[in-house]
């Protein structure tokens, strides 16, 4: 079979039908994620490596090399196994033949006095170099004398595994893709495409897998970014646009009294910051519609006071409220900062803990169920294990991101709409807030509470971690405490521990010989956890070696110091995160982080600022997305064209362009949009539910 007779491929055709592709290759390329034509269409060069040319008199026996020069002679003899193509090819320093077996057909492709680029091993052949069945490009019909250093190739450098080669997918996708690209859909509306002045989305394909020059490679990523970015733009637009309209949110209607009684269980009075936040977020409550808001602010700045100001406004319009957390250490300390606050109140408050005896659990289940908590604290087991509630008017979600968006929607679709706020203390780049959380309302909280100092941090490299110690010392001497902070990846966990253990043995008999020393990480049974994170919080312990456990939320004013080991293992927004932990009393905080080498440049930017919208921002271009929320959970769409830390202007572009399209054909029923519509469902599937809201 050769590619003339295949059946039409279709995107989504089973790859096992390219050439080139058996059953044994189709499984080797399964593990890359390239089970359809599509996949593979869509599976682009990381980047391209510029093959010079060499001259023909540099050719060596053995090596493979790119040459170009012009046909000086064809001819062809018939073989057993079929007609040999043999060409001479000449440039200014010398002659070398190509020779292609069993090729008929390429006796119709070359001419004499065609320019071509030929690439191939060389071996030897009559005393002249020869290249054996060379993959080649025409460069010209017929020309002069040839310059051969202007003719570079672009050779794609593709995704690989060890079965499978970045060159053998190169091969296979010179070879398929002219048929591929028959199969690729032009998704945009003529007149959007014409407006803005983008390539056709098959010459973009094409010029991603095989550019003609840089230029060309650039204008095509652009139009691919711009088509991933639109659907994403459109899937937003038809998220909030469903969320307007969706079931009807109890109405808390904004009542001075209540307000002021909220106010009163507070020891302080409220920033300006977060009056603001209790403004937007009142604003919200009062009306029939469930609220979406981002709660934004550095650690430290007060949101779990802002939630709780929420959950009382819900409670005393007679409805319930849930708030959870990510993890059970930050959870308990919702519920504990909720029991302080209302100690002396009516509020009914459940915690629902991890690893509780089923009959405690009943009884939380029943006291929702029946109405009689008012506030739930938990982590999102609440979701997993279908918590129900009789009237839950308000959920508040703790550092969000790590929910992803499928949990998003698994609350939401509970029962009646209730209000939605979600915290989170990394700072959302403004690339994302246009489109992962462009469905979110957001308001940031931009004020400390007074009288805090800021933090000081400095950067050191492994060899000077006697200084390090020598520091922390100080402030021990002062009366302060410690945090010694780990990275444990979860990928390589055991390694990891016994890297922080073994450290922490180190630590006891070095540096803090005389000192109260204790370690802390995820895997310590709950009660052992607990036990040394009151002993820490009561001053028993001097220096905590610690994984990320402590990574948010935990509250130890008399911790001033904190030193990251290993430093550039972590991500900026992380390491700002964790180092939010120190400096939260009225004394200043100390933060030292120690590093590699290599990464001293990025590592200095904490040093240089505690800004956390620069530090994200640095974060997402050094990162991507991907990372900058812990990968998988980020929940984030695919993009594989398309670069949040860097194609603003394309985002825009697509927001101000999706909105267009929906307003003029809300439904996207119109024939010109569509593919577009089938490519939305595509990759958006859920979002279809939506597009018939509107
Ligand atoms: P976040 O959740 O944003 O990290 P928290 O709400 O936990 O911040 O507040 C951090 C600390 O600041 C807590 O000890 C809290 O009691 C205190 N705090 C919050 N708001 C104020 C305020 N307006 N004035 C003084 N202290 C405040
Ligand atoms: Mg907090």
């Amino acid at each position: 079979m050769n590619g003339d007779d295949r059946p039409n491929l279709h995107l989504d055709t089973d790859i096992k039908f390219l050439k080139g592709v058996g059953p044994a290759r189709a499984k080797r390329l399964a593990k890359l994620g390239l089970r359809t034509v599509g996949d593979l269409l869509e599976h682009f060069p990381m980047r391209h490596e510029r093959r010079e040319a060499r001259l023909i008199e540099n050719l060596d026996y053995g090596m493979t090399a790119t040459v170009v020069g012009q046909i000086a002679r064809v001819s062809s003899t018939f073989g057993r196994g079929g007609k040999t193509v043999r060409a001479s090819l000449i440039d200014n320093t010398g002659r070398c033949s190509l020779t292609w077996f069993h090729a008929g057909w390429i006796q119709d492709k070359i001419k004499q006095g065609m320019v071509i680029r030929a690439t191939g091993k060389v071996n030897e052949f009559r005393h002249l170099p020869q290249l054996v069945n060379p993959q080649f490009t025409v460069l010209a019909d017929d020309a002069g004398p040839v310059d051969e250093s202007e003719a570079p190739e672009l050779a794609g450098v593709y995704p690989a595994t060890m079965e499978v080669s970045s060159k053998a997918i190169a091969k296979l996708v010179r070879e398929n893709l002219d048929a591929m690209l028959r199969a690729a859909d032009e998704p945009l509306p003529r007149a959007l495409r014409v407006r803005r002045e983008l390539p056709g989305r098959r010459w973009a394909l094409r010029q991603m897998h095989v550019p003609e020059n840089d230029e060309k490679r650039e204008k095509a990523r652009s139009r691919l970014a711009f088509d991933e970015l639109l659907l994403m733009q459109l899937s937003v637009a038809l998220a909030r646009r469903a969320r307007k309209h969706a079931g009807a949110a109890q109405v808390f209607e904004h009542n001075p009294l209540i307000d002021e009684r909220i106010r009163a269980r507070f020891p302080f009075s409220l920033t300006n910051a977060q009056n603001r936040a209790i403004a937007d977020i009142a604003g919200d409550m009062a009306l029939p519609r469930p609220m979406n808001r981002l709660l934004q602010g550095d650690v430290g700045c007060g949101k779990t006071v802002v939630a709780l100001y929420a959950a009382l406004r819900a409670i005393a319009g007679k409805a319930q409220a849930a708030i959870m957390a990510p993890t059970e250490l930050l959870a308990e300390q919702h519920y504990r900062n909720a029991r302080k606050y209302l100690d002396g109140s009516r509020v009914r408050i459940g915690f629902m803990r991890g690893g509780v005896g089923t009959a405690e659990r009943r009884q939380l289940r029943l006291g929702a169920a029946a109405g009689q908590l008012d506030l739930i604290v938990g982590t999102h087991a609440l979701i997993q294990e279908g918590v129900e509630f009789k009237r839950l008017g308000l959920v508040v979600v703790d550092e969000q991101h790590r929910f992803g968006v499928k949990q998003r929607a698994a609350l939401r679709g509970k029962g009646t709409a209730p209000h939605f706020l979600l915290m989170t203390a990394t700072p959302i780049p403004r690339t994302m807030a246009l489109t992962a959380f462009g469905d979110l309302d957001v308001t940031v909280i931009d004020e400390l509470p007074p009288g805090r100092s800021p933090i000081k941090t400095r950067v050191f490299m492994e060899n000077e971690a006697r200084d390090v110690w020598n520091l922390v010392n100080q402030r021990l001497d002062a009366g302060e405490q410690a945090y010694v902070v780990y990275p444990v990846i979860e990928e390589s966990e055991k390694v990891d521990l016994r890297d922080a253990t073994s450290a922490f043995e180190k630590m006891q008999r070095g540096p803090f010989a005389d000192r109260r020393v204790a370690l802390l990480h995820g895997r310590l049974p709950r009660d052992e956890r607990d036990a040394v994170m009151s002993a820490f919080a009561a001053g028993e312990i001097d220096v905590l070696v610690a994984t990320t456990v402590i990574e948010v939320g935990i509250d130890v004013p008399n911790a001033t110091c904190m030193v990251i080991e290993h430093s550039e293992r972590f991500g900026l927004s992380q390491q700002h995160q964790l180092r939010g932990r120190v400096g939260r009393g009225a004394k200043p905080g100390y933060c030292y982080l120690i590093g590699d080498k290599q990464e001293r440049e990025r590592l200095n930017i904490m040093a240089a600022t505690t800004d956390g919208f620069e530090i994200a921002e640095e974060d997402l271009r050094i990162r991507g997305p991907g990372e900058f929320f812990g990968t998988r959970q980020s929940g984030l769409p695919e993009l594989r064209v398309a670069n949040l830390a860097e194609d603003i202007d394309l985002i825009m572009r697509a927001r101000d362009d999706a909105a267009a399209l929906l307003r003029d054909d809300p439904q996207l029923e119109k024939k010109e949009n569509r593919l577009l519509k089938h490519a939305l469902k595509a990759k958006y599937g859920p979002a279809m539910e939506w597009i018939s809201a509107g």
